[in-house]
């Protein structure tokens, strides 16, 4: 009995303690989120020095963890995940695509070395996400999605949260964008063989990241620098898991 009263106790305490979280101030509730954010870039600050050996960076960029920090990931991913959001992790979005893990969009953000007068390209809009944290580091982010829905989603929500400097368009990102290019840095955020038509659209001294299928079905993120006469120069960054880079028919 008396173990049953101890269950109804904390069960009220319990209930008592959710009703005040939910009845929160909009500055505790803030105050929350800020933990998470917090929390979240130590997060990545840690997976940038255990990887560092194979990305060759040791440290983030202040405006990169900066712009990892205002970003709201909540309200790029399913209601029902966003008790995850600020998670050092990969979510499923719609349409069985996943908005990528922090420390990988931190990473890759990173890799372009982003500039405030730069022209970026990313394929793969997805949820909007990687191009929202890309929109306060350049001049202007075009993106493209295959699946017209996810465009849409991304597109109203980017709207509705007052990113300004983003364009979506819903196509085959293998295509590119060729009326908006050349680019300084082209994200590519599903996986699959190099696009040859993206290393025509970057400008001499661009760089893009991609996650490269290799010959054991894995995927390398790789790093494709263009310089100034043209000629590029590949390299690996880190074994990866993207979804795949889809071949529209036509
Ligand atoms: N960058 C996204 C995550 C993308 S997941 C984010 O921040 O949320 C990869 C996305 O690439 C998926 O939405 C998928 O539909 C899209 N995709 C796959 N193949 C594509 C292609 N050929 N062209 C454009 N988008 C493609």
């Amino acid at each position: 009995m008396n173990m049953v009263k101890r269950i109804v106790l904390l069960l009220i305490m319990a209930l008592v303690s959710f009703t005040i979280i939910n009845d929160h101030s909009e500055d505790s509730v803030n105050e929350l989120g800020q933990n998470l954010r917090a929390n979240m870039l130590k997060l990545i600050i840690s997976d940038t020095q255990r990887t560092a050996s194979y990305t060759g960076i040791t440290e983030l960029r202040a405006d990169i963890l900066a712009a990892m920090y205002n970003t709201p990931r909540h309200e790029f991913v399913p209601k029902q995940l966003q008790q995850y959001a600020y998670d050092n992790r990969p979510l499923p979005i719609a349409h069985n695509q996943t908005i990528s893990q922090p420390f990988i969009v931190a990473l890759m953000t990173q890799l372009i070395n982003p500039q405030a007068s730069h022209i970026v390209l990313e394929i793969g809009t997805g949820s909007g996400y990687q191009a929202a944290v890309l929109s306060s580091l350049v001049a202007k982010v075009f993106s493209i999605e295959i699946i017209p829905e996810l465009a849409q989603h991304a597109e109203k929500k980017l709207k509705a949260l007052n990113y300004s400097n983003i364009t979506i368009r819903t196509g085959d990102g293998y295509q590119g964008w060729p009326e908006q290019a050349p680019f300084d840095g082209i994200i590519v955020t599903a996986g699959g063989e190099i696009p040859t038509k993206l290393i025509a659209q970057l400008k001499p001294g661009g760089i893009m990241i991609i996650p490269v299928n290799d010959q054991y079905s894995n995927q390398q993120l790789t790093l494709l620098e263009k310089d100034s006469q043209g000629v590029l120069k590949q390299s690996k960054v880190l074994p990866v898991r993207f979804v795949p880079l889809v071949k529209s028919d036509n």
